[in-house]
C-alpha cells in the first residue's frame, strides 16, 4: 500500500492514464547518469526511491515541477517494483535513466505494470520512440500506441531542463516494499578503474588516434590509474581494436559525464563531445592548436601526446609505464 500527502505526480486521479513520469533510483543522495534527461522527458514529473532522496531532490533545483520522496534504504528493485507500479500507474510514460539501476529497475516496473518496454531511446516524439542500433548507423522508431515504460540513453534526449532556480517541494511517500527475490549484498567493493562503467567514472583519461598504438594505451592506463581516473578512446581507437567498444566514448559509445577529464591526441568530433557530459575541467593535448576538443579545454597543451604519455608515465614512477615508456618513446 503506497500513501502519499499530495497526489503522486503526474496522476490525476486513479487510474487516469495522464502524460509522463520519471522514477530515479537514488543512492546516498547521488543522482545517476540521465537523471536529468529522464526528468526532462516527463515534463518535470519526477519519483525519486532510494537512500537520501530529499538531498537528491535538492540537487534536481529547477530540473523538476514535482517530486516525491520515496526513502527506502539499500538497493531492492524487485521489491519497489510493486510499490512503484502503484504510483506511476496513472501515468502513460513511465521514464526511468538508462544507469545501472535505472536498468535493472525498469524491467521489473515494466513487468508488473504488464506494459511493453524500450531501453536506450535517443530521441521521442509523438507515438513514438527512437533507439539507435548497429553502433548508432540505424535509427529505429519504435511505435507506441498506448502506456510504456522507457529508459533514456543518457544525455541523448535533449534536457531543456536546467539546475538553476529553487526545485518544488518535495512530497514524502511511504510505501512497504512487496515480497520479491532481490539479490543480497554481501560486500560492497570500490570500483575497479580499468573496468569500472565509464559513465560512472569521475575522473577519465581519453586517448584518440593521435596515440600511436596499443602499447601507447597500455601506458595510458597506468597513468590514469596512478591519477585515479578511469580510461577511455575515441571510436578510431575502439574500431582499430585497440580497446574494447565499451571504453568507447561518445554517443554511439558510453555517454559520460565525469568532473574531469584529459584528452590525448582527440580532435573533439561531435559524436566524441556530445557524449562528455559536462566536466568541470578539461585538459587536451594535442599538436593542431584549433581542433575542438582543445577550444573546450580550460588547459590545452600544444604537444606530442606520446611523449607526454611517456613523460606522464616516468613522473608518476609508474612501474609498467616507466618501463614500457623506454620501448615506445
Ligand atoms: C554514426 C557515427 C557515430 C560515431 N560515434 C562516435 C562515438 O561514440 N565516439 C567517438 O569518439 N567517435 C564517434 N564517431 C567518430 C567521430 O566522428 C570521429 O571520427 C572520432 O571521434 C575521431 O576520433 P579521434 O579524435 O581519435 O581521431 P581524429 O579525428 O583523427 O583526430 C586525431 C587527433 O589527434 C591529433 N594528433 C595527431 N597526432 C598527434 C600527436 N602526435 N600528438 C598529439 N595529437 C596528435 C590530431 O591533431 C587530431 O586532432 C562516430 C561517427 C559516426 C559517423
Amino acid at each position: 500500500m503506497v500513501s502519499a500527502t499530495e497526489p503522486v505526480p503526474g496522476s490525476t486521479g486513479a487510474g487516469a492514464a495522464t502524460d509522463a513520469v520519471a522514477v530515479v533510483c537514488v543512492r546516498s543522495g547521488a543522482l545517476p547518469a540521465g537523471t536529468l534527461d529522464a526528468v526532462a522527458a516527463a515534463g518535470g514529473r519526477v519519483v525519486l526511491v532510494g537512500s537520501g532522496t530529499a538531498v537528491a531532490a535538492e540537487m534536481l533545483g529547477g530540473a523538476a515541477v514535482e517530486v516525491s520522496c520515496w526513502e527506502a534504504a539499500g538497493f531492492a528493485p524487485g521489491r519497489w517494483a510493486g510499490p512503484l507500479a502503484e504510483l506511476v500507474s496513472g501515468c502513460d510514460q513511465v521514464v526511468l535513466p538508462g544507469s545501472p539501476d535505472g536498468r535493472d529497475l525498469a524491467p521489473r516496473l515494466a513487468a508488473v505494470l504488464d506494459r511493453p518496454l524500450v531501453c536506450g531511446v535517443v530521441e521521442h516524439g509523438p507515438g513514438r520512440l527512437t533507439v539507435s542500433a548497429w553502433g548508432g548507423s540505424v535509427m529505429v522508431d519504435v511505435p507506441v500506441a498506448g502506456p510504456v515504460v522507457w529508459t533514456v540513453h543518457p544525455v541523448a534526449v535533449t534536457a531543456e531542463a536546467h539546475l538553476h532556480g529553487t526545485g518544488p517541494v518535495p512530497v514524502p511517500v511511504t510505501a512497504e516494499p512487496t515480497e520479491a527475490h532481490d539479490a543480497v549484498t554481501v560486500e560492497v567493493l570500490g570500483p575497479d578503474l580499468a573496468t569500472m562503467d565509464l559513465a560512472e567514472a569521475p575522473r577519465l583519461v581519453g586517448g584518440g588516434a593521435g596515440l600511436d598504438g596499443p602499447e601507447r594505451f597500455e601506458l595510458l592506463a597506468a597513468v590514469a590509474a596512478r591519477l585515479g581516473a578511469a580510461m577511455g578512446a575515441t571510436r578510431v581507437v575502439t574500431d582499430r581494436g585497440w580497446l574494447s567498444h565499451d571504453r568507447q566514448i561518445g554517443t554511439t559509445g558510453v555517454v559520460v559525464d565525469p568532473a574531469l577529464y584529459l584528452a590525448f591526441g582527440i580532435s573533439g568530433a561531435v559524436q566524441h563531445t556530445a557524449g562528455l557530459g559536462d566536466p568541470d575541467h578539461i585538459i587536451s593535448v594535442n599538436t593542431e592548436p584549433h581542433c575542438p576538443m582543445m577550444s573546450m579545454a580550460d588547459v590545452a597543451i600544444v604537444a606530442d601526446a606520446n611523449e607526454t604519455v611517456a613523460e606522464l608515465a616516468r613522473m608518476l614512477g609508474c612501474v609498467d609505464g616507466a618501463e614500457r615508456s623506454g620501448a615506445v618513446s
